[in-house]
């Protein structure tokens, strides 16, 4: 099963939830996102404009049902560009490493690059800023149905917060999403990893059948790059409705 390493088994991340809190305002109580999922009614957002122009010509077909659906709906971004914080300097607690690694960073922003190409990204370089977080430290491995443990390649998961917006007495259900990517991957492995949980972070929640595809669910001799049917699928998700991105109103 060396194959499934890159992709850490069953679809290569969990849901995590954490409450958000909110240090700019304190006169903003506490919002809990599980709150706001409660009253925030699904639509679906303007697609994001590269994806609009796009069309099937080759045919290649999507693996739209491969998608999972999530209590948020499409885990769609809605407000662009999609910010990128890739930190391979961070500090000594648990398995991160101490060192930054010049190699690594270019290595990783050579693979949000790829994207794009076809999708608003852009990469920051404060934490804070970001709404997707690549990080170089090894991801807690997988523990397997007979109970064997497995090393994870990459993870990636996302959390939900809340954004409060006392003055105007609305909120916002949005998510944040961090890359996990095991320092064991370099070169064209690392840039393969980083595409395709770049995928899961856009948006693209379940995997491809297809070794053509950059999310296919298994690794590849040769990983394929971001394909047709990647920004078929994509495109498709980006119709679908969503809780995430709405202004509701609330009562703080
Ligand atoms: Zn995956």
């Amino acid at each position: 099963m060396a194959l499934s390493i890159l992709l850490g088994g069953n679809f290569s991340r969990s849901v995590a939830r954490e409450g958000f809190v909110n240090n700019d305002r304190p006169s903003v109580r506490d919002l809990q996102p599980e709150e706001l999922l409660e009253i925030v009614p699904l639509q679906a957002h303007p697609l994001p404009p590269a994806l609009t122009e796009r069309s099937d010509t080759s045919g290649s077909g999507d693996y739209f049902d491969r998608i999972e659906s999530t209590s948020v709906g499409a885990l769609v971004w809605s407000e662009f560009p999609v910010k990128v914080y890739i930190a391979s300097d961070v500090t000594a607690t648990g398995d991160r490493l101490t060192a930054s690694s010049p190699s690594w960073d270019r290595t990783v922003a050579e693979a949000v690059s790829e994207w794009i190409a076809y999708f608003p990204l852009e990469i920051v370089d404060r934490r804070e800023l970001a709404d997707i977080t690549i990080e170089r430290k090894r991801p807690p491995p997988q523990r397997l149905p007979n109970g064997d443990i497995r090393a994870r390649s990459a993870l990636t998961q996302y959390q939900l917060y809340a954004r409060p917006d006392g003055e105007n007495a609305r909120a916002m259900l949005c998510h944040r999403f961090e890359v996990t990517i095991n320092p064991t991957q370099s070169g064209d492995y690392l840039r393969a990893a980083v595409r395709h949980e770049l995928g899961h972070a856009l948006g693209i929640w379940g995997h491809s059948p297809s070794e053509t595809d950059a999310l296919y669910f298994s690794q590849t001799q040769t990983p394929a790059v971001i394909s047709d049917g990647d920004l078929n699928t994509l495109k498709r998700i980006y119709e679908q409705p969503t809780r995430l991105g709405w202004w509701v109103a609330i009562e703080f």
